[in-house]
């Protein structure tokens, strides 16, 4: 990694209340990895150095705020893409258990193979759909945090992801800027699915300022069976929420 992408790293870090630099050869082997990768694969629309730190590396340890993310926790990382937020929370965090889940084979085949150069024993990726995690008595109620960054809209999420969590636990979704109407449909999706909202945290991405919010949902009784609906579902017709149209380009 060049010295400039990893002043801003640390710099970034630091605004997050971090310290990486001991991280520091690691996040510049992932950032190897990715390019590599990427140029295989296509795994990820950024491709400089200082996008990826920023807006993969740094944009992912948002995730720490609120001291949500501390201890030894099982976490599912819903739709991890290429490994984040995953990857950057592992490197910071190594008691954090991580199953990075991600309906395509070849993202967490890269997650995988990323995992184990970068010695993340602590990270166990699986392919396979929410939906149908949701439904298998392996992982239905058996994760103490699911955390997702930019996958579907509040409603979704709750769905998709209250289902995995155990009571007690917590789903934090990092997104953009939420509506209004998102953050209500929202609500009411969590209650239909067993959880409150408990944190809405507006806040700016360090060094950018780019709107980001922290939603925290708790889990306080047990899902209903019939959800997850099946796949595609959640999606399709999102629970109290009809998403804006697209916009005609
Ligand atoms: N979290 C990553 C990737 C975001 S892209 C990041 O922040 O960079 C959204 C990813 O979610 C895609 O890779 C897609 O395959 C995955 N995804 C969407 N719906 C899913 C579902 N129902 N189950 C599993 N993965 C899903």
């Amino acid at each position: 990694m060049r010295s400039e992408s990893a002043d801003l790293l640390q710099r970034g870090a630091q605004a997050l209340g971090l310290e990486v630099i001991d991280q520091l050869p690691a996040f510049g082997r992932l950032l190897e990895l990715l390019r590599e990768g990427n140029t295989r694969l296509n795994l990820t629309a950024l491709k400089t150095e200082e996008d990826i730190v920023l807006k993969h590396f740094v944009d992912s340890l948002t995730c720490l705020r609120g001291a949500y993310l501390e201890g030894a926790l099982a976490v599912l990382d819903l739709g991890a893409g290429a490994g984040f937020p995953t990857f950057p929370l592992a490197l910071v965090r190594p008691k954090l258990r991580f199953t990075p889940v991600d309906s395509t084979r070849k993202k967490i085949d890269f997650v995988r193979e990323t995992a184990s150069q970068l010695g993340l024993d602590q990270v166990t990726p699986l392919v396979g759909r929410a939906e149908s995690l949701g439904q298998d008595a392996e992982h239905r109620g058996k994760y103490d945090r699911v955390v997702v960054r930019a996958v579907a809209s509040l409603p979704v999420l709750a769905e998709l992801a209250l289902p995995l969590l155990r009571e007690g636990g917590l789903l934090v979704a990092q997104k953009g800027n939420i509506t209004a109407e998102e953050l209500n449909a929202g609500r009411r999706a969590a209650g239909e699915v067993g959880g409150k909202v408990q944190v809405v945290d507006p806040f700016e991405l360090p060094i950018l300022g780019d709107a980001r919010t922290l939603i925290v949902i708790e889990k306080h009784r047990p899902t209903p069976s019939k959800y997850p609906r099946r796949e595609g579902v959640p999606t399709a017709q999102p629970l109290f929420w009809t998403p804006p149209p697209r916009q005609a380009r």
